[in-house]
């Protein structure tokens, strides 16, 4: 079985790499937060001093970084994965990052003989626990096939994008989605509690019909009919706005560098960009429902 370096155990890493461990791989990890990895490494991970000592030790390499700027160090500096990596390894990115990052590290990595995949997900906190994440991997057909196994063990779907940068591209679009979603299912709670109906009614009434999407039925931002949804933890994360706001940054840089406008993906940037500032980035991004209810 491969020995697997994982690099970045936050939120979403964390579970994952629990998962990569049960499906009975070796795992050395590496975050620079110290509470993070001590946690990984209480669990029976081994714990790298340094880049270089994980690729060492590493027949795959995982990360599952903040952005792209996260990525590039990473990957790219001097004592980084890719200088370091064990010939023939194969590297998976998982987190959520520009295109341009994903194939840029896709390139130095093939010149250095090894594969590069970024396969970032949906499925959030909970899908990392539960091993249910939907990969959506951008590169080659005999890395996705090599990673599949790998990637089976922390999720259920693997959907191969096409070439290198097309997973990024469609964790991008996908997130827009996900980002006007929330802001429309809580105008319409906000509107509901000035209209006298329970959130309870809407939600029965919405999460089976047309109003019915994934920022409603799983992270509901009205505490109560989603009981494991961030609004009944006091909007602890699951997905951070700020998370959220890089995401929508991306899409709304993509679109400009392609001339093309999206107007509610702007304007939902904008929103989440003044819920940020105000000091609520590290809420759920679900909690942007407390401003809209005081506006
Ligand atoms: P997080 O902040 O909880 O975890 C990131 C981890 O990376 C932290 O432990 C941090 O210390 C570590 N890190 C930072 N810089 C590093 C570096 N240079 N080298 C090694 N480790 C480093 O964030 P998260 O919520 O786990 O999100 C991680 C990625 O997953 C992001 O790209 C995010 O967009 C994506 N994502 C998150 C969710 C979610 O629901 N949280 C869902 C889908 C995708």
């Amino acid at each position: 079985m491969p020995s697997i370096g994982f690099i970045g155990v936050g939120n979403m890493g964390g579970p994952m790499a629990r998962n990569l461990m049960k499906a009975g791989h070796a795992v050395t990890v590496f975050d620079p937060s110290a509470e993070n990895a001590k946690a990984l490494a209480s669990a029976g991970a081994k714990q790298a001093a340094s880049l270089v000592e994980l690729a060492a030790a590493s027949d795959v390499v995982v990360s599952m970084l903040p952005s792209g700027r996260e990525l590039r160090v990473a990957y790219l500096d001097n004592d980084g994965v890719v200088a370091h990596a064990k010939a023939g390894a194969l590297l998976i990115d998982c987190s959520t990052t520009d295109v341009d990052s994903a194939r840029a590290v896709a390139e130095a990595a093939k010149k250095r003989g090894l594969q590069f995949l970024d396969a970032p997900v949906s499925g959030g906190v909970a899908g990392a626990e539960a091993a249910t994440l939907t990969f959506m991997a951008g590169g080659d057909d005999a890395a996705v096939e090599a990673a599949r196994p790998i990637l089976m063990a922390m999720g259920k779907n693997v959907v191969h994008t096409g070439a290198s940068g097309s997973g990024q591209a469609a964790k991008i679009c996908n997130n827009l989605i996900l980002g006007i979603s929330m802001i429309g299912v809580c105008e319409a709670f906000v509107l509901a509690e000035q209209l006298g109906l329970s959130a309870e009614k809407l939600f029965a009434v919405s999460s089976t019909s047309s109003g019915q999407c994934w920022s409603l039925t799983s992270y509901c931002p009205a505490p109560g009919p989603v009981p494991a949804a961030p609004s009944n933890r006091g909007y602890q994360p699951g997905f951070a706005a700020k998370m959220m706001l890089k995401d929508l940054r991306l899409a709304t840089d993509a679109a400009e560098k392609h001339n093309k406008a999206i107007e509610l993906g702007d304007l939902a940037k904008r929103l989440y960009e003044r819920f940020v500032q105000d000091g609520s980035g590290n809420l759920d991004f679900s909690a942007i429902i407390q401003t809209i209810r005081q506006r």
